[in-house]
């Protein structure tokens, strides 16, 4: 007789608990056919510490992934880009691989394979090596995903009677999975504000609308259950860049995506529904007016559509400023699809919107989930006007080699601003309506694709616009209005590193804005003086610029200071005030001068025309109001007309000086009055000439390995045709230039790197990153995320938060169901807080976890009785035992309970 061979898949167990099952058979050698042996949400399972651990426990690990793992790199292994086990079984290397399993077996060592899926069913164990090794005379038992021994026919009749694909995911992933994906998959820590809770709602089939600003992550909302479902996720989306970005990030991610619209040729659309057919995307992106297609509600009807998901979904109401009508009609395309759940997404603020969709897609209110609109990485400026294209100037060298957008309200402005910074050399680009299609198009790739180009546009530039790592925006005029502001602001940083937004103030953009108003329909007119007015909130702020910004969309920051805004840092990107030296002198002099010449005027002026004759300007404004007659006039000339700027700034911001409606023309405060009189007036005193260096953040990374990196990057972007932050995105090379990975498994650690990127990527960047580390006598440091799941009992920081709320939620004599509702997690999910709250120390007291209990006296001493004979450790048998009348939820809380009694007894 041979000795058997045993299977087991880790999955969400912990380590010491898993070791245990591989001692209680015997387990000599764990044989690790993953194809790669590391895994970044368990890091214990990764080879390095796996190795150490199972030697401690007399368990020695051996590598097979590159013959046993199922997955090899060969393309003779795949039909249609999909794996065909028929075709590895018959590949040299995967005999070998076999051919050493005979040879162990025949020495009478007991292994066991090992593989990260818990069910054998859904594993290369139970597909490809299981039936090979039967065929071959051995006797294999797979360990199941609840520690059960199942020969290989038992599995394939699971395969059968109960295929893994139409198990409902809803049964199956709680909190750990979710957080496994998230890192395996995607390559990121943690979940952004109410993703993990969106995610929930949609894989339990519950209908919902995300209100979140963009860049906040909404995708994931509906990328990662695309995953979790076994049918088509299908998103309607107006904007054709994002769908082409999002499609070839996910592809970078391993996730089989598509889309459909009318830059698809005939032949490149055919094979994309043939792929639809065969159930094979995950995702499919189209255009409304392509999905209402009857041939695609046909086709759509014909597949199992798990999901659909309605961006931009303020276009659905008549009261956004983008209503689409082919969006109301999604409606009906909703009811020919019934298995499907919809999510509704959006970054529209106006509450009227919000119900609008709410309504008209029937949301329940329980499942409108609304973010903060706060995003702190967006660093905040407003700077007056003075001297436009030298101040934009200051602000790109500041981000040098940067990509970022510069917005002007009119084509022309455009045109004048590029040609003026093409001449200093800046690689900028220029896009707005009235351009060739062709040009207009060429210049979209090329800021999509590279990762430092400046985009000079129109407002009608940046929809759809994916791109993670636009370090900036200017707008060289106003906005029209805060909802475009923080639309187009939204744009940057998308990465979640810090971005800066720069706004440069002038008056005649006030008047320019008014004048369009006093054109418009009267009824509106109301409507839009009340946004100006909001606009002009934000613009004079002496506060903090996230309260009025945010008060727009109904939002209270309580903050007292943002620390992200100028008003909050006195430090700022273009040095208004502060940004060489924060040393405080005596400005009397200056504000006087200033505000003489204010006076003189006769508090009817703005700043610039104010500046203007300080310094002896001859322009014709000048000269008409006789200003070249006055006192003032050219009393300023030692100091320029930027340096001004900043002082005048000053003035403004600590309440000399107010701006008035409608012109912006300064006026006189009490406050300027007593420094006029000789009060002593402190400030910064402004700097000589423009900046040359960038007052960047301080670098904690090594400068030239990220620009290798970013050189790497870019070269492999090109040769793959995808944009470079699709590639990585800059965190992710960030991170490698702090942290130094020189091995696979400290890569996979890194911020953005996901299995499959690993994969792909690790060949090129460790290189580099090693000859860096080696030339430069580098040691690579550890990752914050490693040290955060060294050992077993490893939880997020949000698990050990909703355990204390569990704990919380228990002390206060809430039922379980009561817990259920208020968690939003299924009941086992709240038990295994339990124990995660008694592992902590917490003291369960069993009569009160018995109140949780449903079960009958007679059903508790069989329960008690069953675990006597079975023990603790595995509740199967004790469900059987009591043929099958007790639920699990059940059997988890009593053995709580009895592992209390026996531990108290
Ligand atoms: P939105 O649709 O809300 O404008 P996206 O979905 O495009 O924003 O997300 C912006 C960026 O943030 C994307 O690059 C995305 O991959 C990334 N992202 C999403 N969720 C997370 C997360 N939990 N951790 C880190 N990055 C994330
Ligand atoms: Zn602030």
């Amino acid at each position: 007789m041979t000795t058997p061979i045993y299977t087991i898949g880790y999955s969400k167990r912990e380590i010491d608990g898993f070791v245990r099952i591989l001692q209680t058979h015997e387990i000599k050698f764990l044989i690790d056919v993953r194809s790669s042996p590391y895994s970044k949400y368990k890091p214990e399972f990764s080879k390095q510490p796996l190795t150490e651990y199972l030697k401690e426990n007399g368990i020695q690990h051996v590598f097979m992934g590159d013959t046993l793992g199922g997955r090899p790199q060969d393309p003779n292994c795949y039909t249609d880009d999909k794996i065909d086990y028929a075709k590895v079984a018959q590949e040299s290397f995967f005999q070998a691989g076999i051919e050493r399993l005979h040879n162990a077996s025949q020495q009478g060592h007991r292994v066991a394979l090992m593989c990260a899926e818990g069910k054998p069913e859904n594993c290369h164990r139970a597909n490809l090596i299981g039936p090979r090794l039967i065929r071959d005379g051995f006797e294999v038992r797979h360990i199941d995903e609840i520690d059960q021994i199942q020969t290989q026919a038992q599995i394939e009749a699971r395969l059968t009677s109960n295929p893994p694909q139409t198990e409902s995911p809803a049964t199956t992933t709680d909190d750990v999975q979710l957080d496994q994906i998230l890192a395996d998959v995607f390559g990121y820590p943690h979940f952004r504000p109410l993703q993990r809770e969106i995610i929930q709602t949609i894989l339990v089939k519950g209908d919902a609308l995300a209100v979140m600003p963009t860049g906040s992550g909404k995708s994931l909302c509906y990328q990662l259950p695309a995953m979790l479902f076994s049918g088509l996720t299908v998103v309607v989306s107006p904007l054709i860049a994002l769908m082409e970005d999002q499609v070839l990030e996910l592809k970078e991610w391993g996730i089989p995506a598509v889309y459909l619209n009318s830059t698809l040729s005939a032949a490149e659309y055919g094979t994309t529904v043939t792929q639809i057919k065969a159930n094979e995307p995950k995702l499919l992106y189209a255009a409304p007016e392509t999905l209402l297609r009857p041939e695609i509600v046909n086709l759509l009807e014909s597949c199992p559509v798990e999901c659909l998901v309605i961006d931009e979904a303020h276009c659905i109401s008549e009261w956004g400023h983008e209503f689409r009508p082919e969006y109301r009609q999604l409606a009906g395309l909703r009811a020919r699809l019934p298995g499907a759940v919809t999510l509704a997404v959006t970054a529209t603020a106006t509450e009227r919107v919000r119900a609008d969709i709410k309504n008209s897609l029937e949301i329940p209110a329980a499942n409108v989930f609304v973010s903060s609109f706060d995003r702190e990485n967006l660093v905040l400026e407003v700077a007056d006007k003075v001297n436009g294209v030298a101040q934009a100037r200051e602000f790109l060298d500041a981000h040098k080699d940067q990509a970022g957008i510069i917005y002007c309200s009119t084509r022309d402005q455009v045109d004048t601003l590029t040609d003026d910074l093409v001449r200093y050399g800046y690689p900028v680009l220029a896009y707005h309506a009235g351009m060739e299609d062709e040009t207009r198009r060429a210049h979209q790739y090329r800021f999509r694709y590279e990762d430092n180009i400046i985009m000079v546009a129109t407002i009608a530039f940046g929809m759809g616009i994916n791109k993670s790592n636009v370090r900036f925006v200017l707008h060289y005029n106003l906005p029209k209005n805060l909802e475009s502001y923080y639309q187009q602001i939204g744009r940057a940083g998308r990465d979640g590193l810090r971005a800066d937004c720069l706004v440069l103030y002038s008056y005649s953009d006030v008047s320019t804005i008014r004048y369009f108003i006093e054109q418009e329909d009267p009824q509106l007119r109301p409507g839009s003086e009340h946004r100006l007015q909001t606009l002009l909130a934000f613009l004079d702020a002496n506060q903090c610029r996230r309260k009025p910004l945010l008060s727009y969309f109904g939002e209270n920051y309580g903050a007292d200071s943002c620390g992200a805004c100028d008003s909050c840092n006195g430090q700022t990107t273009t040095g208004e005030s502060a940004a060489d030296t924060t040393e405080q002198v005596d400005l009397t002099a200056q504000a006087q001068k200033f505000l003489q010449c204010v006076q003189e005027t006769r508090q009817l002026f703005g700043m610039v025309h104010i500046i203007d004759v300080l310094r002896g300007s001859r322009g014709k404004k000048i000269l008409a109001a006789k200003h070249d007659q006055i006192n003032s006039y050219g009393t300023g000339t030692e100091y320029s007309k930027d340096q001004w700027r900043q002082l005048a700034g000053q003035f403004v911001k600590k309440g000399l000086l107010q701006r008035t409606q409608p012109h912006g023309s300064l006026v006189i405060t009490p406050e300027g009055k007593t420094v006029f009189d000789g009060e002593v007036f402190m400030g910064v005193l402004p700097r000589v000439g423009l900046k040359t260096t960038a007052p960047r953040a301080a670098q904690e990374y090594d400068l030239a390995l990220y620009e290798q990196l970013r050189t790497l990057r870019l070269s492999l972007a090109q040769e793959r045709n995808i944009p470079s932050y699709v590639v990585f995105p800059d965190r992710t090379l960030i991170e490698m230039a702090q942290y130094f990975p020189l091995t696979p498994e400290t890569l996979g650690q890194i911020y953005g790197v996901g299995a499959r990127k690993l994969e792909e990527y690790a060949p090129y960047f460790l290189p580099i990153i090693q000859t860096y580390c080696q030339e430069n006598e580098i040691q690579p440091i550890k990752h914050p995320i490693a040290r955060q799941t060294r050992g077993p009992r490893r939880r997020s920081a949000a698990g050990i938060k909703r355990t204390e709320l569990v704990w919380e939620l228990f002390q206060s004599g809430k039922s379980l169901d009561e817990m259920v509702a208020e968690v939003g997690v299924k009941p086992a999910t709240i038990l295994k807080h339990f124990r995660n709250a008694r592992e902590a120390g917490r003291d369960f007291d069993s009569p009160a976890l018995k109140k949780l209990s449903s079960l009958t006296t007679a059903e508790e001493q069989a329960v008690v009785q069953a675990f006597d004979e079975f023990g603790p450790m595995r509740l199967r048998p004790i469900f059987d035992a009591l043929e099958a009348k007790v639920s699990y939820d059940q059997l988890h809380l009593w053995r709580l309970i009895y592992e209390i009694m026996k531990n108290d007894a």
